[in-house]
């Protein structure tokens, strides 16, 4: 049995420079281009990140069956800086692995189960399982330092590739406008890697607060302006943005009006969305008939057994 990432071809490039720089190709193998799709053969499915697009499939030989990864697989968590998260998939009892987890990583103090994300500010429910109740950490991805608070306000590091991928598709000079900011992963991105200004609206003034404090960490003052409100309406009193962050993956085409009349003509939206295959091509369509032409797209990562996160660029073509 030999494990491979089946990637898109358009995603290929992508996927190979990040598990090139992780060390997880494994190197007795050759990488399978069969036309549609390319096949990295890698050492461990376990060392994956989320962000990394494709799916894990088992070659014998040549590409025969391929099954959907499944986003979080039982068990599993997340690490942000002293904090361990367990995904709640499957309703089983974690106490012991959390105690584990807590034994075995020094670094760890807390460990929660991960009880989903609910209503508009997308919070996390949070059950303590072991170590110390210390919601608040500090988390360092792509050479930036984020001040998180797990249970204030939402964070997740499974876009830390997708965060730097945007930031490098930034212009100098951009303005731009973090139409969902949270507490600012893409907004300090965006201002660290490139020389850009950048507007952060969120509706969940603690997210906001942090975001404020998370600028002064990173040393970005007069670059980032952070404002608690409602976006849809925030967003036309700041004048016309080059680029718009939409990272609201189930809510953010009930935004896309506000967002299209605050864009420059030419300007660039970065959209999120989780749908299926057949749902994405009819937002797309949908978006190409009000005036917005796609110009790259990858899939983030699976999320459940039809749907995936989708990222998608568009830009503002000029209405006559
Ligand atoms: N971009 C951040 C990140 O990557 O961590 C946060 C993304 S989170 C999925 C979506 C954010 O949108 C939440 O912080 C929530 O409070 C905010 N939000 C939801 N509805 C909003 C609205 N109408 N106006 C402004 N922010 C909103």
């Amino acid at each position: 049995m030999t494990i491979h990432v089946s990637v898109n071809r358009e995603d290929a490039q992508d996927s190979i420079s990040i598990l090139k720089r992780m060390g997880i190709i494994d190197p007795s193998h050759k990488i399978y281009n069969s036309g549609e799709r390319v096949f990295i053969p890698i050492r461990s499915a376990d060392t994956i990140p989320e962000s990394v697009p494709g799916t894990i499939v088992d070659l014998d030989g040549k590409p025969k069956e391929e099954r959907l990864r499944p986003l979080v697989q039982p068990g599993s968590f997340d690490v942000i800086g002293h904090i361990a998260i367990i995904k709640n998939i499957d309703g089983k009892d974690y106490s012991s692995k959390a105690e584990e987890i807590l034994q075995t990583r020094k670094s760890i103090r807390t460990v929660y189960l991960d009880r989903g994300v609910k209503g508009d500010h997308r919070k996390r429910t949070l059950e303590l399982l072991a170590g110390e109740d210390l919601p608040e950490t500090l988390y360092r991805e792509n050479g930036i330092t984020l001040r998180v608070n797990v249970r204030k306000a939402y964070f997740s590091p499974r876009l830390a590739t997708e965060r730097l991928l945007i930031s490098s598709r930034i212009r100098d000079g951009e303005y731009v406008c973090d139409m969902f900011s949270g507490i600012g992963p893409f907004s300090i991105s965006i201002a660290k890697n490139a020389k850009a200004r950048v507007l952060a609206i969120d509706s969940n003034c603690d997210a906001v607060e942090i975001l404020r404090e998370n600028v002064k960490i990173n040393k970005l003052m007069g670059t980032i302006d952070a404002i608690c409100a409602d976006s849809s309406s925030e967003i036309s009193r700041h004048g016309k943005f080059d680029r718009i962050i939409m990272n609201l993956p189930h809510d953010a085409f009930n935004f896309i009006e506000n967002a299209y009349a605050a864009l420059n003509d030419g300007g660039l939206i970065n959209y999120y969305e989780i749908n299926t295959d057949e749902g994405i091509t009819d937002r797309m369509m949908q978006f190409r008939d009000m005036g917005l032409k796609l110009t790259w797209k990858r899939v983030v990562h699976g999320y459940s057994k039809m749907e995936s996160l989708h990222s998608m660029e568009f830009q503002k073509i000029p209405r006559n």
